[in-house]
């Protein structure tokens, strides 16, 4: 059963409707996506898988994005109480989530170091670690408190080689220079797709909420830019619909670091967003596969010498043994 909605409104506020505008020219849609967002379902259920094949429970058909390394749970199941998540071999998590992190197995860093950004709690780290079995993963979550979440999801699930750091975005570039393969920034958003599974999301579309968290993004990719080696990616995601979040500042990085460019990622071709020439993807959650996500790929060129890290330059909150 759904949660709560939009401020318990029963009619879409004047931002909603400006939003649904800008994404839909056509009126149907719009309603659908509206609808679907003033009347929440539960979100779809999934699972990370970590160990050997699961026997407790019943799945659903997947999504055609499903990566191999997840399901989607059957109607019913709680996949929380089972035997496998006690024993670490399951990560719960949206299935919506796994649009966005369907793409790291598409990418050249199986086997690399691969960073994750914004991490807590956890769910696109143990997605990278089950798609690419990095050599090291540093999953760095800035707010101190949400790193206790993030830590006992890696320890649960025996992630490792990795570490977590508790550091703003600069302070980070400053020891990873040029040398991660993959920097995940699933970055802090408005929040606007939550709206979709029933939860609230205070102000989500106002212009003020989604100007403050383009802001946030712009400096966080910046950062992040430094990051990357030579030949290695940037997976920027969200799970809200704002252009100015999603296509915006995907533009708005590649003016800034001409260095990178946008890639495509061929199985989510029919997801491809309409609001920009870059191959970025989006999900909605009218068309029934979960409550939404965005995601962009930002490869940067092969052309310029890689930096080496020193694993000595970061202090760990948290060491896997
Ligand atoms: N990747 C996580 C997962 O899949 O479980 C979810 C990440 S959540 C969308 C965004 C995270 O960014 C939050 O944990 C939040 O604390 C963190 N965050 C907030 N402000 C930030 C900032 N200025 N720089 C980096 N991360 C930030």
């Amino acid at each position: 059963m759904a949660k709560r909605r939009e401020g318990a409104r029963t009619e879409p506020s004047a931002s909603l409707i400006r939003l649904a505008e800008k994404l839909f020219e056509g009126s149907d849609e719009r309603e659908a996506f509206i609808g679907s967002l003033m009347r929440p379902s539960e979100g779809k259920p999934a699972v990370i898988l970590l160990g050997p094949p699961v026997g407790s429970l019943r799945f659903q058909t997947p999504p055609i994005w499903l990566p191999e390394f997840a399901r989607v749970v059957a109607d019913g199941e709680r996949p929380g109480k089972s035997p496998e998540h006690e024993r670490g071999e399951l990560y719960c998590l949206d299935a919506s989530s796994l649009f966005c992190a369907s793409v790291f197995s598409t990418l050249p860093a199986q086997g690399g170091f691969v960073v994750d950004l914004c991490a807590a709690p956890g769910g696109k780290s143990i997605a990278a670690f089950a798609a690419l079995r990095p050599r090291f993963l540093l999953c760095n979550e800035v707010i101190r408190k949400r790193t206790a979440q993030l830590i006992s999801n890696l320890r649960r699930c025996r992630v490792s080689p990795s570490v977590v750091t508790s550091l703003d975005p600069r302070d980070l570039e400053l020891r990873i220079r040029s040398c991660a393969d993959l920097v995940i920034v699933d970055a802090p958003c408005s929040g606007q797709s939550l709206l979709a599974r029933g939860i609230a999301s205070p102000g989500c579309f106002h212009s003020a909420t989604v100007g403050m968290n383009a802001k946030r993004q712009r400096r966080i990719l910046a950062h992040a830019s430094g990051m990357v080696a030579p030949g290695g990616v940037c997976a920027y995601m969200t799970c809200t619909f704002s252009l100015d979040e999603n296509e915006r500042s995907c533009e708005w990085f590649l003016r800034k670091f001409p260095s990178f460019s946008a890639i495509e990622i061929p199985h989510l071709a029919s997801y491809r967003s309409n609001l920009t020439t870059l191959p970025c993807y989006r999900l909605f959650p009218h068309n029934g596969e979960g409550s939404g996500g965005f995601v962009c790929v930002m490869k940067r060129s092969a052309e310029e010498e890689r930096g080496v890290f020193d694993p000595d330059s970061v202090t760990p909150v948290w060491t896997s043994s």
